[in-house]
């Protein structure tokens, strides 16, 4: 039987999420960062048993279901359940924030809302969310909240590796109805395990999903307080701040080092550079084409649209699945405790086009590459396909070099990361990729008119 280690990680298709790692019936895994500073399961003996449950547990596994055929099962017999491509089922779809959790949240403090909502009216005993650890090596975990008064401490966004081994191993050991946030690749792994694991599947009752479109390493986190000049032994970070003269989408990096120094620097100052061209991100987010968390039961993201987007505060857009939620929110929107309304899944759809492009269309062109090289590669909804465009190509091609580049930064450099380095190693393909914008600007009213005349034809 094939392992983990020689199908996943080794072709380096593993986003450390852990759930491997907390199945294990030996516990034989253990999750721990690799040199690139990704989480990985490794080996603590040597598997006697190979029953392969850590395989079908993977969501980067080719053999394991996709999200249709999941999200088929769970939510197609719901009544008045609707479907789009896009975004998979959904009963209703929001926008709006939350005014007691807006402000320290990453958009409009709706998740915080609801798994506080969960706790204080007993539709869980725990929730599982990410917090701040402020340990240097480990700045953020998964943990465990049985108080709605305490949730709020885990308000925002952690670009971060989190991993949910051991929470999966509470669940199992400790009984009890168990809410869990996560990112789409997350949602898959606890969705394949609860089809293994009966207890598991009582106790997980509630998913919540983070709209993805791509994860982080822990060096993503060095480079941003280098770049804010607060480098060394990190305290902690928040990765959202918000200011009330800038834009929602421009908000800032903070960190404290173990020295009690400060950095601060805006996503518009270079924080969107390393993010937006892929520096730092995991090799299996190229092959992720779950936009808005489709097996959860309800999705948050940001509402960006130009609509909501100049203001500050940040607002929440919601895709939700299930009905126990949208009673919630309807309850809630009754008595005014929440400032949300309806809105259209177009709308939806609309706000993350830039993640759907990745995740589809440049997505086709990653399993065009991959097969060309030979990579072992995940079964995808989308088939693989190089005709994507010139522009679109070289898009692709040279955010690979730096997402490439940046992975073996940090191992060349001695663990030690300077951000002249970083910038002059990156140099020559910010300067294609900047060409690369002008020429698509160029060419965008002939692009338009060659679409226009193909769809008459
Ligand atoms: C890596 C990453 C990439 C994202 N990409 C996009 C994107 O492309 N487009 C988009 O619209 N939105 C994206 N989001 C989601 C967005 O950042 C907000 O989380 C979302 O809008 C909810 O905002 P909120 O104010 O309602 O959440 P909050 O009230 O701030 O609550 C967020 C909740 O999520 C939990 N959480 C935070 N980070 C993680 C994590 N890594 N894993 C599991 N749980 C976590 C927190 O514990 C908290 O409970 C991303 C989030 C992450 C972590």
């Amino acid at each position: 039987m094939p392992s983990i280690a020689e199908n996943v990680v080794n072709n380096d298709l593993c986003i450390g999420c852990g759930v491997c790692a907390g199945i294990c019936p030996q516990q034989l895994l253990v999750m721990n960062f690799n040199i690139h500073g990704e989480y990985n399961p490794f080996l603590k003996q040597p598997c006697s048993t190979e029953c392969g449950l850590c395989m079908r547990v993977c969501p980067f596994n080719e053999g394991n279901m996709n999200e249709t055929e999941i999200g088929r099962k769970l939510f197609e017999k719901i009544e008045g359940i609707k479907y789009s491509e896009e975004t998979g089922y959904y009963l209703d779809s929001f926008v709006g924030y939350s005014p007691t959790f807006r402000e320290t949240s990453a958009s409009g403090g709706m998740a915080t809302w609801l798994l506080a909502k969960l706790l204080e009216k007993s539709v869980v005993d725990y929730v599982i969310c990410v917090a701040t650890q402020d340990t240097p090596e480990k700045l953020f975990s998964f943990q465990i909240f049985e108080e709605a008064e305490s949730i709020a401490r885990s308000s925002g966004s952690a670009y971060y590796p989190v991993e949910l081994s051991d929470m999966i191993k509470t669940i199992l050991d400790k009984p009890g109805r168990y809410a869990i946030t996560g990112l789409p690749c997350f949602i898959k792994a606890i969705r394949l395990a609860t089809t293994q694991n009966q207890k598991l599947k009582e106790r997980i009752t509630v998913l919540i999903g983070l709209v993805c479109g791509q994860m982080k390493s822990k060096h993503y986190t060095t480079y941003l307080s280098e770049l804010a000049n607060a480098g060394g032994k990190l305290q902690r970070v928040n990765y959202r701040g918000k200011s009330p003269d800038k834009p929602a989408s421009n908000y800032y990096f903070h960190c404290i080092n173990q020295y009690g120094t400060e950095g601060k620097v805006f996503w518009n100052d270079g924080v969107s550079e390393a993010f937006v061209n892929r520096w730092f991100t995991p090799n299996a987010c190229n092959y992720c084409d779950d936009v808005f968390a489709e097996l959860a039961d309800v999705s948050f993201m940001d509402a960006w649209l130009p609509e909501y987007s100049n203001d500050n505060s940040g607002t929440s857009l919601m895709l939700v699945r299930s009905h126990a939620i949208l009673n919630l929110v309807h309850q809630a929107i009754d008595n005014d405790e929440i400032n949300v309304n309806n809105i259209p899944v177009d709308k939806v759809i609309q706000s993350q086009a830039g993640v759907l492009n990745v995740k589809r269309k440049l997505l086709s062109y990653h399993l065009h590459l991959a097969s060309k090289m030979n990579l072992i590669a995940p079964n995808k909804r989308v088939n693989p396909n190089k005709r994507i465009g010139f522009l679109n190509q070289k898009e692709v091609e040279l955010k690979l070099k730096m997402q490439e580049n940046s992975k073996h930064f940090f191992i060349t450099r001695n663990q030690t990361m300077n951000i002249k380095n970083v910038r002059t190693i990156m140099h020559p393909y910010l300067k294609q990729t900047k060409n690369l914008r002008l020429i698509k600007r160029l060419t965008f009213p002939i692009r338009i008119v060659k679409k226009y005349v193909s769809i008459r034809r």
